[in-house]
């Protein structure tokens, strides 16, 4: 199957799995390649570039494309798991709405300022939340004036 391809590169599904400390299924499987700053596993698409997210190749390769506009999550919480049964596909809403129900909190500039009413992660699933301005100041507890200076990118600018 592997034959004949000579010096080129070897197909990204080879490379990939060649890199992965395969387990049991409920297992985490950890990438034995390099990882980014961040601690998910990286590898080079064919031809070196771009680098690619390993957690991202293994959902591609072993569940489907990645839905447009979704993000790779782990179930697991372990940033350096490629175990595909481990992974899911959310929103930028959902992962977030997913990180406050486990409660992983982010460090910034906002969480350290004693006076800030919302958290970072708060911020974020304001600005991706779809609902009437109305219930969702009612869920936080904010002005309507504060909603729009949040979802206008006024305050909190730091944030995504
Ligand atoms: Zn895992």
């Amino acid at each position: 199957m592997h034959a004949h391809k000579g010096r080129q590169a070897r197909p990204l599904a080879e490379r990939f799995w060649e890199k992965v400390d395969v387990r049991g299924e409920s297992e985490c499987w950890l990438w034995l390649g390099s990882l980014d700053t961040r601690g998910y596993g990286t590898i080079g698409a064919n031809g070196g570039r771009p680098l690619l997210r390993a957690h991202r190749v293994s959902f591609e390769l072993e569940v489907g494309a990645i839905p447009d506009g979704h993000v790779v999550c782990h179930a697991c919480d372990n940033r350096a798991c490629v175990n595909p049964r481990h992974l899911f596909a959310a929103t930028q809403r959902e992962n977030v709405l997913d990180m406050v129900r486990k409660g992983r909190r982010h460090s910034s500039a906002g969480d350290r300022n004693p006076s800030a009413k919302l958290r970072s992660d708060q911020v974020i699933a304001i600005r991706h939340d779809r609902r009437r301005s109305r219930e969702i100041c009612a869920e936080y507890g904010i002005a309507s004036s504060t909603l729009l200076s949040i979802k206008r990118h006024e305050t909190w600018r730091h944030l995504p």
